[in-house]
Order: structure tokens, then C-alpha cells, then sequence
């Protein structure tokens, strides 16, 4: 097939693959959000199984088989690097706003303002550019989603096009697409709110940006937003679902992995804004095989005579959350289950109060701090200034100062708060000044928060998210 017969294939292939998107491009008939549907797709891993059963029929070992690497997959380490933590303008020390969360199943990133990727290949603590799974958009602010299309040519291998040859990235453009469809190939999937898809079309169609792999965005809509036509989607664009929250205003369980669901909420600021919370499943608690094996040993006979030679294996069934009933008529009971980890990630903010409901217990909040008044420490602070004119005009551009952040930490019961993307005035390196002003800005928070689990974020900083009865242990 020569070159310009494959493009026509390609884009017959779109046409009839986007019939609702190009129906959008053409209309300014606003097409309607999809809401979420009540039956998720697929089971939500809730807590461990909770029925009686005698004990495993040993031919359906494969099925716990398939628990137990579960849980092994949970009870990974849960990081994040910061690599970005500027509002506005970024400075020497601090780029624009991005963070990557990294897990067993690979790397999210939030936000990705400018120079993102350069950031990452400044180090960024082994976040490597093909780890990159999912990225989740806040706002469309400049400083949240300018570095999201060079990340994706990056990521997705992309290029500006050959000259007098075919590109093989274009050729296989379609293959690449339906492989990713059907869940052969693996999408980058990309979260955030209305505009974000025509962002990226518009970008990568005006810079002739070619990709070696595919992308979907999902939009996150406001029960307000108005749908606007959107432009050509890319080649390697997978549809995409727009969601509408719940009755309660926010966007529950819209991102289900087997270890990790997204939840979002809306937040008060100067543009369309999303906090998230990244909860993991609930894991099997820890078991101490000494309650269990004396049980087990007394019925090993009757275990024996019934097909389980070794009772002691039974105690993976345990761990996995089942109650056996052994022979002699005693019941084993599994540990209680530990509830998996919550981190909140919110976007810029004068006020996350609408997705309150979703933070309780947070073991990590991230929650901006943009401006602080510090007249004893910040030499740069006007003498007319006061902290109730800093407090008014930090809120008036949809931002908050430590003491907010740290209220709502403390409102919601968060255990640990991380505060971000702070004013370019304030330096994020180790000089003494900004050392200095950096555990100004934390004072201000603790005093509000009750708890001096205060960290200022730098970039590249790494905060891994412990469980809390692993950081019983530590301390
Ligand atoms: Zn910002
Ligand atoms: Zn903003």
C-alpha cells in the first residue's frame, strides 16, 4: 500500500470509529455529559472476602492464587516526587506544578506545567518518562497544563513527520489505535476538566505532531460546563467519556485500578478546578500464624482424609480474608482488614470545602500555600501589609495561605500535610534564607493544623505515604 492510500485508510478508519466526535466537530449542538453509571464496569476490590467456607476446594486454588498476588500488589510502596512546586512564575530553584505518584503498577503524574519532562530528566528520583501511565489535570491554567503535549510526543514517542518518505508512525497509526482499543496495547489515559481533549487536538493538529502510541482523554465536567466543538481528534486518539458527577457534586470511583481508585471533587478557585483522592483498596490484615497453626496441626488427619496434606497452607486462605470451619467444629477468623491508603492531591484552591467529604482521614494532604505574611522573616514584606490584606488578596486570586491549608487539614483529619506551589518570592532551595522562610510558612500551618506533620515541598522532594501502623512501627 503506498503512502497515500494507507493515510486514506487511516482516516476512513477515524471517521467511522468517532462518529459522536465528528458529529461534534461540525455541530454546535453541545453534546451531553455522560454521567457515571452506578454498576462500575467492573467489581471494586472492597474489603477481604467475608463469607464462611469449610475450607478451599483444592481445585479452586487458582482463584486464590490470584488473591494473594493481589494482595502482594497492595502492600507496595506508595511515593511521591515532587517536580514542580511554583505557582504563577517559575523561578531558579522551582518549576511549575507537577508531582508523580509512584506505585507498583507504574508512575501518575498530576498536573504537568512547563518543562515538566525537563524535570523529569534532571533526575525526579528514577521517574522515568515510559513509567508514565496516567496524568490528571487540576485546571487548564497555563502553570497546570502547559508541559502535558511535549510530555505526551515524549511518552508516546512522537515526531514532526519525514520528508520524501513514509512516516511509519502514520502508517500504523490505525493498527496502534485498535490495538489500544481493545486493550492489547496500553493507552496513556488522561484525566481533567472540559477543554483539556480540544487542548491537546488543537496543539498536536497545529504542530504536526505525530504519535507512536495512543492517548484517551476523559472529561470531568461540571454540572454548568457548556460542550463546546472540539476539532478533529488526533489519529491516535481513543474516545473518550465525559462525566458528570453525582447527585453530591463530585466524581466518585471514575478511575478503578485493581490496587487504586480516583475519586474527585470540585474546589473553589479562579478557573474550573478538581481536587483528587487517590484511595488504595483495603489489603488483608497482618496475621500472626502462631494464633492459627496449633488449630490447624490437631486437625491435620482429618485435613489429610479430606485432600489438604499440608494444613499449613490453609493459612494463606486465612490471610486472604476467609473464615475456615475446621473438621473438630473450631472457627479460624481472619485478621481485620487494613484500610488501604488516601492521598488528596488538590489543584490550586481558596477553598476545597465541596470535596471535604471525600478527604476524611487523608494519611497525606497536598493542598497549596501560594502567599504567607512572615514580616519577622520575609524581607520582602510591605510595611503596609498585614496578615487579614495578605489573607484577602491571596483569596482573591483563588489562592490560600498556610493557615487555610492547615485549617482544612485539620478539618478533615488529615494525617500528614504537604503544602505546594508557593510564590515565586519564595526560593525552593537550602540557602538559609529560603530555609528560613520555609519553616516560617510551616509554622503558619501547624498553628492551624494542630500538628506539626508539616512538610514545605521542594522540587524533586520524595514523600513515600506509609501505612499507619507501619509508621507506628517506625516511630
Ligand atoms: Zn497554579
Ligand atoms: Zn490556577
Amino acid at each position: 500500500m503506498n503512502d497515500s492510500s494507507s493515510r486514506l485508510c487511516a482516516w476512513v478508519y477515524q471517521l467511522f470509529r468517532y462518529p459522536r466526535t465528528r458529529f461534534r466537530q461540525y455541530s454546535s449542538t453541545p453534546v451531553p455529559a455522560v454521567e457515571v453509571p452506578k454498576t462500575l464496569p467492573f467489581p471494586r476490590v472492597e474489603a477481604p472476602v467475608t463469607t464462611t467456607q469449610r475450607y478451599p476446594d483444592k481445585n479452586n486454588k487458582s482463584i486464590f492464587n490470584r488473591k494473594y498476588a493481589l494482595a502482594d500488589m497492595v502492600n507496595g510502596p506508595l511515593a511521591i516526587t515532587f517536580l514542580g512546586t511554583a505557582s504563577a512564575v517559575p523561578s531558579h530553584t522551582r518549576n511549575h506544578s507537577s508531582l508523580v505518584l509512584k506505585h507498583d503498577a507504574g508512575s501518575w503524574m498530576f498536573d504537568c506545567g512547563e518543562g515538566t519532562q525537563k524535570q523529569m530528566q534532571r533526575g525526579g528520583d528514577g521517574v522515568r518518562m515510559g513509567q508514565v501511565k496516567r496524568i490528571f489535570i487540576t485546571h487548564m491554567h497555563g502553570d497546570h497544563v502547559f508541559g502535558i503535549v511535549p510530555l505526551m510526543a515524549s511518552v508516546l514517542c512522537g515526531a514532526g513527520g519525514t520528508v520524501g518518505a513514509s512516516d511509519p508512525r502514520l502508517d500504523s497509526a490505525a493498527d496502534k489505535s485498535a490495538r489500544a482499543e481493545t486493550g492489547e496495547d496500553e493507552a496513556l489515559e488522561i484525566y481533567g476538566p472540559l477543554g483539556l481533549r480540544e487542548y491537546i487536538r488543537r496543539a498536536l493538529r497545529l504542530t504536526y505532531t505525530n504519535l507512536g502510541g495512543a492517548y484517551r482523554v476523559t472529561e470531568l465536567h461540571f454540572p454548568t460546563d457548556q460542550p463546546q466543538p472540539e476539532g478533529r481528534p488526533h489519529l491516535l486518539e481513543l474516545p473518550g467519556k465525559n462525566i458528570l458527577p453525582h447527585g453530591d457534586g463530585l466524581w466518585r470511583d471514575f478511575c478503578i485500578t485493581p490496587n487504586l481508585v480516583v475519586s474527585a471533587g470540585p474546589i473553589l478557585h479562579s478557573a474550573p478546578c478538581i481536587g483528587f483522592v487517590v484511595q488504595e483498596t483495603n489489603v488483608p490484615g497482618k496475621m500472626n500464624p502462631a494464633l492459627y497453626a496449633p488449630h490447624l496441626k490437631r486437625n491435620k488427619e482429618a485435613l489429610a482424609a479430606e485432600g489438604i496434606a499440608n494444613p499449613m497452607k490453609l493459612l494463606a486462605t486465612i490471610q486472604q480474608g476467609t473464615k475456615i470451619t475446621l473438621p473438630d467444629g473450631t472457627v479460624l477468623t481472619p485478621p481485620a482488614p487494613r484500610v488501604g491508603r488516601k492521598i488528596a492531591i488538590l489543584g490550586d484552591t481558596h477553598d476545597p470545602s465541596p470535596m471535604a467529604v471525600l478527604c476524611d482521614d487523608a494519611d497525606l494532604l497536598i493542598h497549596e500555600a501560594t502567599n504567607a505574611h512572615l514580616p519577622d522573616i520575609d524581607a520582602a514584606t510591605k510595611s503596609t501589609d498585614t496578615f487579614e490584606t495578605v489573607q484577602e488578596r491571596t483569596i482573591c486570586h483563588g489562592h490560600s495561605t498556610p493557615q487555610m491549608a492547615g485549617a482544612f487539614a485539620r478539618r478533615i483529619g488529615a494525617k500528614r500535610l504537604c503544602l505546594n506551589h508557593f510564590s515565586s518570592r519564595y526560593k525552593g532551595d537550602e540557602s538559609e534564607e529560603a530555609m528560613s522562610i520555609m519553616e516560617g510558612i510551616r509554622a503558619l500551618a501547624i498553628k492551624e493544623f494542630g500538628s506539626d506533620d508539616v512538610t514545605c515541598a521542594r522540587d524533586f522532594m520524595r514523600i513515600e505515604v506509609k501505612r499507619q501502623e507501619e509508621e507506628i512501627e517506625r516511630s
